[in-house]
């Protein structure tokens, strides 16, 4: 009973993340933080079951992949599961995870900085508003 409501409270959280003002990328995919200064984004779109995570710079330009690492954990914040992350140039890739879950992403500049925690919640239920996957509806309430 008391997993059931804490899986409720983190169902409302997420409702409640997804309309503070989800930000898009140049490709469509949901624009995540990887600095602390708006230099580094991350932007994650959705291929054939797959995550596709691609850096961008503060203008949003394409960074080509060299030293960065990224791992990659969802589930509850007690209990998380670690998500195999791969590479190449072009960025990250990772499988999509569970419908209604955090994805939480630690991001490295070179291996040994560091990291920067970037929450997503993968909420794909429809928007009525635009239509879109809650994870990348940009309305705002
Ligand atoms: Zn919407």
């Amino acid at each position: 009973m008391k997993t059931r409501l804490i899986a409720l409270l983190s169902l409302i959280t997420a409702f409640t993340f997804a309309h503070e003002g989800v930000e898009l990328g140049p490709n469509g995919g949901r624009i995540v933080e990887f600095s602390k200064d708006e230099t580094m984004h991350g932007e994650v779109t959705v291929k054939k079951g797959q995550f596709h995570i691609a850096l961008l710079d503060k203008d949003m330009k394409p960074v080509s992949l060299d030293k960065q690492e990224l791992t990659a954990s969802t589930g509850d914040r007690d209990k998380p599961t670690r998500i195999t992350v791969e590479k190449d140039k072009k960025g990250f890739t990772l499988p999509v995870i569970a419908e209604g879950q955090w994805l939480i992403l630690q991001y490295r500049p070179t291996p040994d900085s560091k990291p920067i925690t970037a929450r997503m919640a993968y909420d794909t239920s429809n928007c009525s508003g635009c239509n879109k996957a809650e994870w990348l509806c940009q309305c705002k309430d």
